[in-house]
């Protein structure tokens, strides 16, 4: 056997929710696990000299699935439209550098949810052929929104039932990996966040024609109206899932939570970037004040995020399937920080244990990538988050990284 490594580890978590092995131990073949198990019962194959990684304190986990990512963006309390004047060139540049960054902070593996024109199939094939750094990319290149609607900036508008089949067949064409659809505006200027954006008609057509090319759809929703137009097409996966009125009010629907639950559809709640922004209001408030709109700003977001919270350990309760996802680069919350989303889940009922399982197995799972990658198994692609301590005393050392491997590559 050619091109083995060994990583040992004080503790080894394999994502599948089974009790931690101490002193555990990992070996590799190439970019594939050949085996997972306690050090002592390490066989290397006879006259094999593998190359040794030990992190004797350290914490072996899978590599991070993050299926909810930006990189055009920087997370810096830019809004998209603070963005419109910039190219494409320099949106992919920065790409490149989010992409570096949210690698060598432990995630493997992240599903790209929207991005302007080209740039976000161009990064993937970047990363793929190996001319940068970055997790290994499931891209939906632009997300497909009505004229006007949430992102529309990033150049995929499509109206009607045809226009629809028109552009998955378009996206498809460009070899992208899933269909990303808004379903209600969201944070964009022109778009209505409390609306539905499409028709259920409409949103047929597009699960219709994604499906039939074998792409998932992620739709996004942040009023309840768009949540039930997203479930009555069939798309597969809700993200943010705010249970909105049309007035704006928070309003949580058992009705609505139990057919999420029942048609096993994911949802990726992206808490921490709501966190982020009350956080960067917070910050500011202490070094420079805040002018009266802020403050009132500040309280309605507050109030937003504790009734989203109880809304949400209500529909994890409801039985809902969470696909964690950071949505890192929007708004406030850069890239490199995947780590912030799973301590955030912590916030609901959901142990340190069930969090490290959420990112990375049921994540890789709910992108369609959960053959391949998510645990830490003989036969799958040797993505490996080396940490300086144990995440599951405290979540936060998921984000003392010490080392990261992807596909058997020695990446940090
Ligand atoms: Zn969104
Ligand atoms: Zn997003």
């Amino acid at each position: 056997m050619e091109n083995l490594k060994v990583i040992r580890g004080g503790l080894l978590i394999d994502g599948n929710g089974s009790p931690p092995v101490k002193n555990g131990a990992l070996l590799i073949a190439g970019s594939q696990i050949a085996w997972v198990g306690p050090q002592q019962d390490l066989k290397i194959p006879d006259g094999a000299s593998p190359e040794v990684f030990d992190y004797p304190n350290g914490t072996l986990l899978p590599g991070l699935v993050d299926a909810h990512t930006h990189m055009n963006f920087p997370g810096d309390g830019s809004l998209i439209e603070d963005l419109e004047e910039e190219t494409d060139e320099l949106l992919l540049l920065r790409s490149v550098m989010n992409a570096k960054k949210h690698l060598e902070s432990g995630v493997t593996t992240a599903r790209e949810n929207g991005a302007r024109n080209k740039t976000g199939l161009s990064l993937k094939e970047g990363i793929e052929r190996g001319f940068v750094p970055g997790p290994k990319l499931v891209s939906c290149g632009r997300p497909i929104t009505i004229r006007g609607g949430h992102c529309w900036t990033m150049g995929g508008e499509a109206d009607g039932t045809e226009g629809m089949r028109q552009a998955v067949r378009q996206l498809v064409k460009e070899q992208v990996d899933f269909i990303k659809v808004m379903t209600t505006g969201g944070g964009t200027k022109t778009s209505f966040p409390f609306l539905p954006a499409y028709s259920v008609e409409e949103l047929s057509a597009l699960v219709d024609e994604a499906h039939k090319f074998g792409k998932l759809v992620g739709a996004h929703a942040t009023a309840t109206q768009g949540i039930i137009n997203a479930l009555d097409a069939g798309a597969d996966m809700i993200i943010h899932c705010s249970f909105n009125d049309s007035d704006g009010t928070y309003r949580y629907d058992p009705k609505v939570a139990e057919r999420i639950a029942e048609t096993g559809t994911w949802v990726n709640l992206t808490i921490y970037v709501g966190l982020a922004r009350i956080h960067s209001l917070e910050s500011q408030s202490r070094e420079s004040g805040l002018d009266e709109t802020e403050v009132a700003l500040l309280d309605q977001l507050k109030r937003v995020h504790e009734a989203s919270m109880k809304g949400s350990n209500q529909l994890i309760q409801a039985g809902a399937k969470i696909a964690p996802g950071s949505d890192a680069g929007w708004r406030s919350y850069p890239l490199g920080h995947f780590q912030k989303e799973l301590v955030a889940l912590c916030d609901l009922d959901i142990s340190t244990m069930q969090a490290i399982v959420s990112g990375t197995k049921e994540s890789a799972k709910s992108i369609g990538v959960g053959n391949s990658v998510g645990t830490l198994e003989s036969g799958k692609q040797a993505d490996v988050l080396v940490t300086a301590g144990n995440p599951l005393e405290t979540l936060d050392a998921l984000s003392s990284v010490e080392a990261v491997f992807k596909d058997g590559v020695h990446v940090k």
